[in-house]
């Protein structure tokens, strides 16, 4: 937790004085009346020795105080029309496909010294005017995969250098998550099929596009939440009697098979994810391949965090093959579903493998 700090004279003098100019800069809390408030809140003047100095609002919520009902400080303040110059400054670059503004040039048509700016900024909009920039591209990277463009035209056309940066980082820039990503099929009718298979209990989900989710648990219940909260705004439907070509698809690979062709699977994630389940279908059973080395044949060499990450958020067990990607030094990696599932799965494929040969 942030230590708070006591007030310098120049906070002092802002908070005698009501100032105005102070508001966005600190907030000031009250250690007596465990209240906090903006510098100009008109509230009667505290002892200096029990005021404390917070930077925003969440700082001094989580030390436990609570905000002023008169001036509003958990509120965002009033647009400062010197600082909105300045992010449209920001806007108008990106939209015209140019470089953001640098400091000096914001600092300029807001009419304030670039250090004071960046402070102000950064306590108006809760991001650096450099933070607000990337955020602003990766909105419109979002706006254009969402619009159906090309990745990578998409990655250039929001005003971003080299797609492999944005491949490493995309998943935590685009803040999506495969739930958020899947938010996008509002309206989908999602079937659902619980038995118990030799992996345990089995969920598998299907929608008009194929198969949705095979999840694997102990309980139903546990099993219909996880599916919910991969699609919190589809319509899950449950009947047991469904599912059989995705449960005899299981059965069919847990013996060594392939997966059959007629099986769709209906992948849904961010661009990057999908490419890397794609990948995993395309390692053959009874073979491994580290992290590492899926990067490389997406050409992504540096990635191969990223593609752990995207193993671990495949919802669509064994039929897309999580547990055949291990580490780089041929260790088992994590597993959604336990690394004990995901050991024995590969020792399975190993056994199958031998007796085919
Ligand atoms: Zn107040």
């Amino acid at each position: 937790m942030e230590t708070a700090l006591k007030p310098t004279d120049a906070q002092y003098a802002a908070i005698r004085g009501n100032d105005p100019a102070a508001d966005g800069n600190f907030l000031y809390a009250v250690t007596t009346t465990r209240i906090f408030c903006r510098p100009s809140c008109i509230s009667r003047v505290p002892r200096r020795e029990n005021i404390r100095i917070f930077a925003g609002a969440d700082a001094a919520l989580a030390a436990g105080f609570r905000p002023c009902k008169r001036c509003q400080p958990d509120k965002a303040p009033e647009a400062d029309p010197r600082l909105e110059r300045a992010r449209a400054l920001i806007d108008r670059r990106l939209a015209d496909g140019e470089p953001a503004p640098s400091l000096a040039e914001l600092a300029a048509v807001a009419h304030m010294g670039a250090t004071h700016l960046q402070k102000r900024f950064a306590a108006a909009y809760g991001v650096s005017p450099r933070g607000y920039a990337e955020a602003r591209r990766v909105a419109t990277l979002k706006q254009e995969l969402r619009n159906g463009s090309g990745v990578t035209e998409a990655i250039y056309g929001a005003g971003f250098g080299a797609p492999s940066r944005v491949y490493e980082k995309a998943d935590r820039w685009l803040g999506m998550t495969p739930a958020d990503y899947r938010r996008g099929g509002e309206g989908l009718t999602v079937t659902v099929a619980i038995r118990r298979t030799s992996m345990g209990l089995t969920l598998a989900a299907e929608s008009p596009r194929g198969v949705a989710a095979l999840l694997f648990g102990t309980s139903a219940a546990t099993l219909l939440d996880e599916l919910q909260a991969e699609f919190p705004a589809a319509r899950i439907e449950r009947n047991d009697a469904s599912g059989s070509e995705i449960f005899a698809a299981l059965e069919a690979v847990l013996r060594g098979e392939p997966v059959p062709r007629s099986l769709r699977l209906d992948l849904r994630g961010t661009p990057f994810q999908i490419r890397v389940w794609t990948a995993l279908q395309a390692i053959p059973a009874g073979q491994t391949r580290s992290y590492r080395e899926i990067a490389a044949e997406l050409g992504l060499p540096g990635a191969a965090r990223a593609v752990g990450s995207a193993c671990g958020n495949n919802i669509i067990g064994v039929l897309v093959p999580c547990h055949r990607a291990l580490r780089s030094d041929g260790s088992l990696g994590g597993y959604r579903w336990g690394l004990k599932r995901k050991e024995r799965l590969l020792a399975g494929e190993k056994k199958t493998e031998a007796a085919a040969e």
